[in-house]
């Protein structure tokens, strides 16, 4: 079906597909991500057609893939090598992860259109399309805001042939997954319309200053849109406001999907199965590198803007009770803008009377660590008979003992034998929980401090 879409409009657009990236240098950079990455996915997806298509064809043939499915035993009944197997793959992305630093936006913006049309209802993805990616939703809004404490996020819905906010732009994860808490009020009908929709989003995000990303996600399970005009012109208006696209796509890839990724510099992606669906959304999790600041040059690139940020007071839960601004509600807990004084029921926000943007320093201190990532450790083949009498004995983090060498264990490339992995900056040595810990939740190494 895709193929078919993509072969007629190919003909009305083949010359003009990448004249963006080629005309703006600010581009440049995204154009060239979104190759290598549109490569490395093609490729990833083709290895899983080929694994899935042994045992199962089509998703909806098997009606749930057992997670016990996906493990197998050894020869001897040991479940030891698929763990091992599990936490070597994660720990090669992670090598292979970009180590120089790279300039990422941290204040985002992102508004994620919900496609809420009839076809969501369809059961290809269990139980539906549209439970499906309400619960994966919620999931995402949770981990999103936990690794950018200082974005905003707005919800809008495509359905019977219009776009429809759901939730205003706010910055609370309570109030963005409360107006995704009822399923009846999100009923699917009618047909999607992409163009009213990115229309609605593109301008609840026109007043936005520079320094703040704004993003787009959709997630789209149609083959079809209703537009009132010409998408295209939506297209070059997304272009232009430097707002980036990305679509989930849950049915087959459309070629003015697949436009508005690689014209934005977004991410595109075909879910294949309820699995798939979830990790290439939850790869939109970590915040975008930042396209202007290679292009730009080294005099340029290396500037960067200073905002103004407030550290609010907090008032105590006894003291007396005064309306807020924002919700005009009797309160006694709430925080202070330092500029105007005026009162706060949540932070981050930005102050309702004179604009400031109130943040507290661990809401900084959780977005700084994309910028400077901890580095990935290497893992310790074999110890030197200097370095066995040196050594701590026990992870330097947790205190537990390291193994001694076995000739029997099992090694795979990336692990180590003696469960030891060292930091290239501090050299201690921690053990596999650990590096895993300090990597996916800390985002601090304890030796370097
Ligand atoms: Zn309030
Ligand atoms: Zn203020
Ligand atoms: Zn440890
Ligand atoms: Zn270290």
């Amino acid at each position: 079906m895709s193929g078919r879409h993509d072969k007629n409009y190919m003909d009305v657009d083949s010359d003009s597909g990448g004249s963006y990236i080629a005309d703006d240098p600010d581009f440049n950079e995204g154009g060239a991500r979104g190759t290598k990455g549109k490569g490395k996915k093609a490729v990833r997806r083709k290895e899983t057609f080929k694994g899935k298509s042994k045992e199962q064809p089509y998703a909806w043939e098997a009606s749930y893939t057992r997670s016990w499915d996906t493990v197998q035993e050894d020869d001897t009944g040991s479940l030891q090598n698929s763990v091992q197997d599990l936490l070597t793959q994660g720990r090669r992305r992670r090598l292979l992860a970009p180590a120089a630093a790279i300039r990422r936006t941290i204040i985002r913006h992102l508004v994620i259109l919900l496609d809420l049309s009839s076809s969501m209802m369809d059961r290809d993805m269990r139980p539906t399309r549209f439970d499906l990616m309400l619960e994966y939703t919620r999931e995402f809004v949770v981990e999103w805001f936990d690794q950018n404490p200082l974005g905003q996020i707005g919800v809008v819905g495509m359905r019977g042939g219009v776009g429809e906010r759901i939730g205003e732009m706010v910055g609370n994860p309570q109030d963005v997954l409360r107006c995704l808490e009822s399923r009846t009020k999100l009923e699917p009908t009618g047909e999607p319309s992409l163009q009213n929709a990115i229309e609605m989003a593109r301008a609840s995000m026109s007043h936005l200053p520079t320094h703040s990303s704004r993003e787009i996600l959709i997630m789209y399970g149609s083959l079809t849109t209703v537009d009132p005009g010409n998408i295209h012109d939506t297209l070059d208006a997304c272009v232009r406001d430097k707002i980036r696209v990305s679509v989930v796509a849950l049915a087959a890839e459309m070629k003015i999907c697949r436009e508005f990724c690689d014209k934005t510099g977004g991410s595109f992606g075909v879910a294949l199965n309820e699995g798939h669906f979830k990790d290439i959304l939850f790869e939109l999790v970590p915040p975008p590198a930042q396209r202007a600041a290679a292009a730009a040059g080294p005099g340029k690139g290396s500037t960067a803007d200073l905002m103004m940020m407030g550290f609010p007071t907090r008032l105590p839960d006894s003291s007396p009770r005064t309306l807020c601004v924002c919700h005009s509600e009797m309160k006694s807990e709430g925080f202070i803008c330092p500029r105007c004084m005026a009162k706060l029921c949540d932070i981050p926000t930005d102050c309702d009377i004179c604009g400031l943007m109130i943040v507290s320093s661990p809401h900084l201190a959780r977005s700084y660590h994309h910028l400077f990532p901890v580095k990935a450790y290497t893992a310790v083949m074999e110890l030197t008979p200097e370095e066995r009498n040196t050594r701590l004995k026990m992870c330097y983090a947790c205190s537990s003992p390291f193994k001694e060498l076995q000739k029997t264990t099992i090694t795979a490339p990336g692990l180590s034998p003696l469960d030891r992995y060292r930091c290239p900056n501090c050299k201690n040595d921690y053990c596999a929980d650990c590096d895993l810990f300090v990597h996916d939740v800390v985002h601090v190494c304890p030796g370097c401090g």
